[in-house]
């Protein structure tokens, strides 16, 4: 199973918009997709159209051991895409797990467990970079960065870098960066071009040739319940969560899947 955690510990980032189409996208191209949404705040989950209401087996449920993945996964109307959704219960595990010797790995066992269901496993992280994201890190091979086109985008990075050192060193050898994706891009703002730019000049490489552009398409989906790549496919947001797709394909040890 392909693991990758969606992290970035700033805010309104483009994490759940990321995770959601690229999901989306890997369930299209024929992978079984699971996206596990991690951040009490439910966005993925809403935006994946689970009703508040639908989530009495959720990832907190999960966690504390008094269900598997399989059992909180929820099909969405996306075919071979489901999601394990997050309430508000998930703020509280921090706290709750802060004692337990296996605090870290609750997850990872968790997504150890669910192997054969699916082929690649999505984890739309919490602004944070406490214990969740940490079991993130450690349940995930592979992490995607998201990085908004803005002037503090870079600022957070080496803190983030630094807790991947620690991840890596400690509990999880295998956790490589697969990518940043730049994000809320706006060709028309020389702002845009300047921090892509700064960016690439800091991490090189591993930033993705797709940029997501400010797409207004990509910011009403989620109030239909709906990844924008259904809502609207042919929207310039789509078609970079399309490209974005691909690259990110590319990077991965994956063996191709026909659609
Ligand atoms: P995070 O998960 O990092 O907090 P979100 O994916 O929820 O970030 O995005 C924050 C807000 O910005 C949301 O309202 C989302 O719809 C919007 N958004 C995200 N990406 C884009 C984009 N490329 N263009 C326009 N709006 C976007
Ligand atoms: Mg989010």
């Amino acid at each position: 199973m392909i693991r990758i955690a969606i992290a970035n510990q700033k805010g309104g980032v483009g994490k759940t918009t990321t995770a959601i189409n690229l999901a989306t996208a890997l369930a299209a191209t024929g992978f079984r997709v699971l996206l596990i949404d991690f951040d009490p705040q439910g966005n993925a989950s809403t935006g994946l159209g689970v009703a508040r209401s639908a989530r009495d087996k959720s990832i907190y449920q999960v966690l504390t051991g008094e269900c598997e993945l399989s059992d909180a996964a929820i099909a969405t109307r996306v075919p071979r895409l489901d999601v394990v959704a997050a309430t508000q219960d998930l703020a509280g595990a921090e706290l709750e797990l802060a004692d337990l010797s296996d605090r870290t790995t609750r997850l990872d066992q968790a997504v150890g467990r669910a192997e054969a269901r699916w082929d690649v496993c999505l984890i739309d992280c919490p602004p944070s970079l406490g214990l969740l994201t940490i079991n993130a890190l450690v349940a995930a091979r592979s992490l995607l960065i998201p990085l908004q086109c803005e002037f503090f985008a870079l600022e957070g990075m080496s803190q983030l870098l630094q807790t991947v050192e620690r991840v890596r060193a400690r509990f999880n050898p295998d956790l490589t960066i697969l990518g940043v994706a730049l994000t809320m891009y706006d060709r028309r703002n020389r702002l845009s071009e300047q921090v892509a730019a700064d960016v690439r000049a800091v991490v090189g490489d591993l930033v993705f040739n797709t940029a997501v552009p400010r797409n207004v398409r990509l910011s009403e989906a989620p109030s239909h319940g709906l990844p924008a790549l259904i809502y609207d496919h042919r929207c310039p947001g789509s078609e970079a969560y399309i490209a974005l797709a691909r690259e990110m394909i590319a990077r991965l040890p994956m063996p191709a899947v026909a659609a």
